[in-house]
């Protein structure tokens, strides 16, 4: 069979492909991602003399010298694969060294990991797993539920080997978002008031909420028709895929912390988490927070369905408690936020479909993004929450209500410098 030789340019440079037309689509699909010199998350897209886009398989068209495709380096791919071996070896992480992390965990380290102003940008995803076998053990997960210590490592190596290496939604985020829910557990004293079970949902919920996550958001999906969206129904396909990718890692027996579990216990836990991670959804802000309001009044830690819309709340807290942190934590992952919105809305405008307004680039700057999320969204969360635990206030309302006076300030100054 004679070879296939396929002429392009990229960046103008001239490059050639060569192949088997039976030989495997991927194999083609590589020798242009070499070409191109694209990380393995890249979008490639082909261009033929009439710049019109074509499929890079074996079947391509052969041509010749003078008449050269284009082939052009777009931008991450929205469908990123997890984080594959490679990488891993890169960061110089594999289970075994886990034990071996230096990380003195001292009972200072301890009682700091308690609290909403616990500095995670000092952490090395190493340390971080350490940190979360930590919160494990000091809520007494490992006893209570007779976790071994190696199914909570690999657990944990799965879950971060299942987030993304992308700007905002990455397993550093996972990590905040769960010491963010262990210390509000410890805050308001949650151990005497609900069951341990329940506490184990909602940890293990923060610790999974994202998993998988693209940097794409839901709008996107839809509008894009990703795999996701169609198999999901347009129905939270992030969060549902989320939840499965949870109980995919759940579902091997070397990683499964429910193992010991009974059929019972575990059907709790599934439905527990179900419904914690796809109340992440934020289209469903307002159904849960007037559902939480509507019961705040006559708050029955007996009640389950009391108990439920907490812990619905408790994890919607913890996933956008950002601004709940000092300053100097805070921004640098508004920016990081920022940046994944910005890519979002150059992919949509790159692909003609709708612009997600709050993640245009040429709209929203840093305080106006953060002076409407704290007026609307933060404040009337975090302040039905404080009202069923006043002993919050300090933790999470003070710094929100600083936060807001920081961007009102900068939008301010914006606005003056623009009209100078
Ligand atoms: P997540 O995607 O992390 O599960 O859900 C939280 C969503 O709330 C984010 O995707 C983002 O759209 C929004 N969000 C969270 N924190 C902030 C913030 O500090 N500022 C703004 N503008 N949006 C935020
Ligand atoms: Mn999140």
């Amino acid at each position: 069979m004679a070879t296939r030789i396929i002429y392009f340019t990229v960046n103008g440079r001239p490059e050639k492909a060569e192949f088997l037309p039976d030989c495997p689509a991927q194999d083609v699909k590589d020798l242009f991602r070499v070409a191109a010199e694209a990380g393995p998350h890249d979008i490639l897209k082909l261009y033929n003399t009439n710049g019109s886009i074509i499929n890079i398989s074996p079947h391509l068209e052969p041509n010749n010298p003078h008449a050269c495709y284009k082939l052009e380096v777009v931008a991450a791919d929205c469908n990123r694969k997890p984080l594959g071996e490679e990488l891993t070896v890169a960061l110089g992480f594999d289970l075994s060294s886990m034990e071996k992390s230096t990380l003195e965990v001292t009972d200072e380290v301890r009682q700091y990991l308690k609290t909403p102003t616990f500095d995670n940008w000092q952490w090395e995803d190493t340390e971080i797993m350490v940190l979360l076998q930590v919160m494990y053990t000091d809520l007494d997960f490992i006893s209570t539920f007779n976790i071994e210590v190696e199914v909570l490592q690999q657990f944990l190596y799965e879950v971060y080997r299942r987030y993304n290496n992308i700007p905002f939604h990455n397993f550093k985020h996972c990590f905040c978002v769960t010491q963010m829910m262990y210390g509000l557990i410890w805050l308001t004293d949650l151990r005497t008031k609900m069951e341990s079970i329940d506490l184990l949902i909602m940890l293990t919920s923060a610790v999974c909420h994202d998993l998988d996550h693209t940097g794409y958001n839901n709008a996107y999906q839809i509008n894009a028709r990703t795999e996701l969206a169609l198999r999901y129904n347009d129905i939270s396909p992030l969060e549902n895929h989320h939840c499965a990718v949870a109980f995919e890692i759940l579902e091997k027996k070397e990683s499964n912390i429910f193992r010991n579990l009974t059929t019972e216990q575990y059907k709790r836990i599934r439905e527990g988490m179900i419904k914690c991670i796809l109340a992440t959804d934020m289209t469903r802000h307002n159904e849960i927070l007037n559902k939480f309001k509507s019961i705040l009044s006559s708050f029955d830690f007996g009640n389950k369905d009391h108990k439920d819309v907490l812990m619905m709340i408790m994890i919607k807290v913890s996933d956008i408690s950002n601004e709940a942190r000092p300053m100097d934590v805070a921004e640098p992952w508004l920016d990081c936020l920022l940046q994944e919105f910005f890519n979002q809305s150059d992919m949509e405008k790159l692909e003609g479909l709708p612009v997600t307004p709050f993640m245009d680039r040429d709209k929203v700057t840093k305080p106006s993004s953060q002076t409407g999320f704290i007026r609307f969204v933060l404040f009337p969360l975090f302040i039905e929450l404080a009202n069923l635990f006043p002993c919050l206030e300090q933790h999470i309302i003070d710094p929100v209500r600083k936060a807001l006076d920081y961007y009102t300030e900068m939008e301010k100054a914006l606005d003056k410098e623009k009209q100078t």
